[in-house]
C-alpha cells in the first residue's frame, strides 16, 4: 500500500536522535534551545518549540488571553484541533467558509463574521498553500484582533517571498510524521511579538518563572521560581529537538521533493476533465502537505474505494467541523457552510511524501485515469 503521507527519516536523522540519547539530557537541554535558534534562522521569526501541533494552538490562545464568550473566527474544512484548542477556553467557534480554489477561508467571509466580540482570526493554511494574509492581516489589524496562523501543513511554504511564520500575530506548526518535517510528535509557534511569545513560553512550561526580576514572592534563594498563571507541560524534548534540527537541515530538499511530485501529478492529471487540480496563487510557493483533486461527488466514494483496492492509500480531508457531532449538537447543520461541504464531498488526496517516487507517481495517475475512464 502506498501511503497518502510518510515521514522520511534518513541516517543523519537517527544518528542525532542516538546522541542525543547518549548525552546527558533526555528532556530540556541545549538541544531545545538549538532547535528554537534553527527554526528562528530558518522562518526568520522567534519560535517556541513544543509537543505537538494541537499544543501550539493551544499555546496560542493561551497567550492571547482568550477567554469564555470571546469569538474566534475559523475555516470549517481543518483538522479539529483548530477549533478544539480555542472551544476549550470556552470561547464561542464562529465559521466563515472557505473559497473553492484554495480551500483556504475567504476573507470577505471573515469581515462579515466579525463582531464586537471577535478576539481572533484563524487561518489554516489548506494542504500547505497559505491563506490570504495581507487581507487578513488587513482585517485584523482594522479590527483590532488578533490573526493566528495554523500552518500545521505549511512549514516552509512562501508568501510574497517571506517563510510562512513571521506574517501572523502567532503561527502554529505541527512536526507530525505525515507533516513536511517531523519529530514524531511536535509542534512550534513562531511570533514576532515578544510579549505573546513570551507568554506562549510560559503555557507550555507550567507558567514557570525564573526570572528574579519578576519574582512576587520575596525573600527566596537561588532555587526559587514561581508561577503567576497556570500552564501545562507542552515541552518538546530533546531527543525529538535533535530529530527536529537533523530534518530542518533538509527542509529545503524535501520541500522541493514534494515540488517535483506536485508537478508531475499535474502535467499527468491536467488533461482529465473530470478532475480538478489544486492551484497555487502567484504570489506564494508552496510547501505541498497534500496533493487534493476534486470529483464529482457521487463519484467519489466509488474512486476512494477502488484506489485503496489498487493499493493507494488515499485520505479525504476534512470533514468540516461543523457536521463533527461537537458542534452539531451546538445547532449546525449540513448546508450552514456550503463551499466547505461541495470541497469535502468532492476531495480525495492523492500520495505525496518527499521518498515518493516517480514511477509511484506515474502509476497512481494512470490507476486514477483508469478507474475515471472505467465509471
Ligand atoms: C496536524 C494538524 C494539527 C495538529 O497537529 P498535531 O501535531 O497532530 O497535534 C492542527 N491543525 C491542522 C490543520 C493539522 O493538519
Amino acid at each position: 500500500m502506498i501511503p497518502y503521507g510518510r515521514q522520511s527519516i534518513d541516517e543523519a536523522d537517527i544518528l542525532a536522535v542516538v546522541q542525543a540519547l547518549r548525552s546527558d539530557w533526555l528532556t530540556t537541554g541545549p538541544l531545545v534551545h538549538q532547535f528554537e535558534k534553527a527554526m528562528q534562522d530558518f522562518i526568520g521569526a522567534p519560535t517556541v518549540v513544543v509537543s505537538s501541533g494541537t499544543a501550539a494552538l493551544h499555546c496560542a490562545f493561551a497567550a492571547i488571553e482568550l477567554k469564555e464568550n470571546d469569538e474566534v473566527i475559523t475555516p470549517p474544512l481543518t483538522f479539529i484541533a483548530t477549533q478544539a484548542t480555542a472551544a476549550i477556553f470556552g470561547a464561542r467557534i464562529v465559521f466563515a467558509d472557505i473559497q473553492m480554489s484554495t480551500g483556504n477561508i475567504a476573507p470577505e467571509l471573515v469581515l462579515k463574521a466579525i463582531t464586537p466580540r471577535t478576539k481572533a482570526i484563524v487561518a489554516v493554511d489548506y494542504a500547505g498553500h497559505p491563506a490570504d494574509l495581507d487581507e487578513l492581516r488587513r482585517i485584523a489589524d482594522t479590527n483590532g484582533i488578533y490573526l493566528i496562523e495554523d500552518a500545521a501543513h505549511s512549514f516552509g511554504s512562501k508568501y510574497r517571498g517571506q517563510y510562512v511564520g513571521s506574517i501572523a500575530d502567532l503561527t502554529a506548526f505541527s512536526f507530525f510524521p505525515t507533516k513536511n518535517i517531523t519529530t514524531g510528535e511536535g509542534g512550534a509557534i513562531a511570533s514576532q511579538n515578544p510579549q505573546l511569545l513570551e507568554k506562549v513560553r510560559r503555557f507550555s512550561r507550567q507558567g514557570l518563572i525564573r526570572d528574579p526580576e519578576l519574582f512576587q514572592v520575596p525573600g527566596q534563594g537561588a532555587w526559587h521560581q514561581e508561577v503567576h498563571e497556570f500552564g501545562l507541560n507542552y515541552r518538546l524534548p530533546d531527543i525529538l529537538c535533535a530529530l527536529g534540527l537533523a530534518q530542518l537541515t533538509k527542509a529545503e530538499s524535501l520541500k522541493k521533493k514534494r515540488s517535483v511530485i506536485f508537478e508531475t501529478y499535474t502535467s499527468l492529471l491536467q488533461s482529465c476533465d473530470a478532475i480538478k487540480l489544486p492551484i497555487q496563487q502567484e504570489h506564494v510557493e508552496v510547501n505541498w502537505h497534500l496533493y487534493p483533486i476534486r470529483v464529482a461527488p457521487k463519484l467519489r466514494m466509488r474512486i476512494y474505494d477502488e484506489l485503496r483496492r489498487n493499493g493507494i492509500g488515499v485520505q479525504v480531508n476534512y470533514l468540516p467541523a461543523h457536521l463533527h457531532p461537537v458542534f452539531r449538537k451546538m445547532g449546525y447543520r449540513p448546508g450552514d457552510f456550503p463551499i466547505s461541504e461541495e470541497f469535502y464531498e468532492s476531495e480525495i488526496s492523492l500520495p505525496i511524501y518527499p521518498n515518493l517516487e516517480i514511477h509511484q507517481v506515474e502509476k497512481v495517475a494512470e490507476v486514477l485515469t483508469g478507474i475515471i475512464k472505467n465509471l
